[in-house]
């Protein structure tokens, strides 16, 4: 068994305290020792950023790019779990084994450098896996897709599976070159003469990093990487000459001070209104290093991914309060997708031309879209496969099947544990609603109610300024405690009741429903 990529991926509002997203595993546990290693496509975190987690369970060997591995190395090395794993780079149209597979990688373009095309050589014959990609015909470092080996295979012994991204298969058109947004750069930079200029984009994206270096560089400014991410990555791009960019040109943020406005530029995390991040920090006026204010230019070279646009405006809210100038791509060419759109798509297919189309790599909606752009472009109907995660494919003589359901459910991680579970995020969406109500009671066999009711609530109401509410519910629940005492209700009843009386005072009195809890104390 082969993997390819093992990410991770972030929660939604919908998800109150999980702090990472993980594929479950037990399906592979009880197979681990067919594993013969994990094939990473590119650096992305829903990609490589499970690398940890998966090597907490197996030993297994890593395979893929000097970049990719260079980014998975720092986290497996920050885990201390390098001896669970090794490290194989392998380059552009490389052939070689793992274990029994038959593998090469061909170049692709993407939103990080040194991404990787799929394609397995089997007795069944060829499937190609693209991963994440567009097609850039002018990438920043000029290693373009290699549709040609593509074409080649197609024409040689024909390629039977293609799984394409899906994540644009809606947008029309060609995605944009990601030396356009170096245009831009080019062309805004000179005009903030004299300011401080601050640039937040993905730490992996560092083609877009090189590009802004590039201007600033040019534009007479020092280099200040902030955001931990950003720091790492750029060591290990620098490292690994990835990124062209002498020390000379780069100083700490602890001495941005030290610099005019005009000679500085600073390059950072949080782009995506990440709460923690650099960039909110800033816009909150909490980094000890830097504060900002109105002679200050800030860029968010970024797009907000779908359900993090309020806390990316937040940010830019915040940015604006201080008096900087955001520049951002709402108003302003300055980012471009990593993800192909329809025409990107339909290029691959044609070099392809495969006999099977599955589209990956999206939800439901986009898988869809792709099958139909396959379909539009001569593909046979029923040879494309829009399958759901834990699908089972199985390629033989008479074509692509689905032979079987894995359990692939989530695993929601919070702290140490993996155990939320629907009913557990349930309750934390539930409390978060409507915050929680308890009650307890203390009864003797012999003397009934003792003392009152004591209550307590957390988020329900505000318990100083609804000091009457609280006394009423006391006085309900106390009445309905000494109700069923006497008519001769079991103490096993009582909860039952004083959850009953409460939820329905609660209910009536506020037109809230915060759950309710009831405890019953016997001192007998
Ligand atoms: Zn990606």
């Amino acid at each position: 068994m082969l993997l390819i990529d093992f990410g991770v991926m972030f929660p939604d509002a919908t998800m109150p305290g999980v702090d990472v997203i993980l594929p479950d595993t037990r399906w592979l546990q009880e197979r681990a020792a067919d594993i013969v290693g994990l094939l990473i496509t590119h650096g992305h975190e829903d990609h490589v950023g499970g690398v940890v987690h998966l090597l907490r369970d197996f030993e297994v060997p890593l395979y893929g790019s000097a970049l990719t591995m260079g980014i998975a190395r720092h986290k497996v090395s920050e885990a201390r779990l390098e001896d669970r794993t090794s490290f194989q780079v392998v380059s552009d149209g490389e052939r070689f084994k793992i274990g029994p597979f038959d593998v090469e990688v061909l170049p692709i373009t993407h939103s990080v450098p040194q991404s990787l095309c799929v394609v397995l050589h089997t007795h069944q014959g060829v499937i190609v896996h693209t991963g994440d990609f567009k097609l850039d015909s002018n990438p920043i470092d000029g290693r373009i897709t290699d549709l040609e080996r593509l074409r080649e295979l197609q024409e040689g012994p024909g390629v039977r599976v293609l799984m394409t991204d899906s994540t644009n298969a809606d947008k029309p058109g060609w995605s944009a070159s990601e030396s356009t947004v170096g245009e831009t750069f080019e062309r805004r930079f000179p005009e903030w003469n004299g300011r401080r200029v601050l640039v937040s984009c993905f730490a992996s994206h560092l083609h877009r990093v090189q590009q802004v270096c590039d201007v600033a560089i040019k534009e007479g400014r020092t280099i200040f990487p902030l955001g931990r991410s950003m720091v790492n990555n750029l060591r290990i791009a620098q490292e690994l000459g990835v990124l062209d960019l002498p020390h000379r040109y780069v100083d700490s943020i602890e001495r941005v001070d030290m610099y005019e406005p005009g000679a500085v530029c600073v390059i950072c995390t949080g782009s995506q209104g990440e709460p923690n991040a650099a960039l909110s920090l800033l816009a909150r006026s909490d980094h000890p290093d830097l504060s900002l204010g109105p002679d200050d230019v800030v860029m968010l070279s970024s797009h907000p991914i779908p359900g993090n646009e309020i806390p990316v405006y937040r940010v830019i809210d915040q940015l604006s309060r201080l008096g900087c100038e955001v520049i951002h791509d709402g108003h302003e060419h300055v980012h471009t997708t990593g993800h192909a759109q329809r025409e990107d798509l339909r290029c691959l297919y044609d070099a392809v031309l495969p006999e099977w189309y599955v589209p990956v790599e999206g939800e439901y909606r986009m898988l869809r879209r792709n099958a139909d752009l396959a379909i539009e472009a001569g593909h046979e109907p029923d040879r494309t496969l829009v399958v759901l995660d834990g699908t089972q494919l199985a390629l033989d003589e008479s074509g692509l099947h689905v032979v079987a359901h894995i359990p692939a459910p989530y695993r929601f991680v919070d702290g140490l544990l993996d155990d939320l579970g629907p009913e557990v995020l349930d309750a934390r969406r539930k409390l978060g609603v409507g915050g929680f109500v308890h009650v307890v009671v203390v009864v003797s066999q012999k003397s009934g109610l003792i003392g009152h009711p004591e209550i307590s609530t957390q988020g329900w109401i505000d318990a100083d300024k609804s000091v009457v509410v609280l006394a009423e519910l006391e006085v309900e629940v106390a009445q309905a405690v000494r109700g069923a005492l006497s008519k001769g209700k079991g103490l096993e009843d009582l909860e039952r009741v004083v959850r009953r009386v409460t939820g329905g005072f609660v209910g009536n009195r506020t037109r809230r429903r915060p759950p309710i809890l009831a405890s019953v104390i016997t001192v007998d």
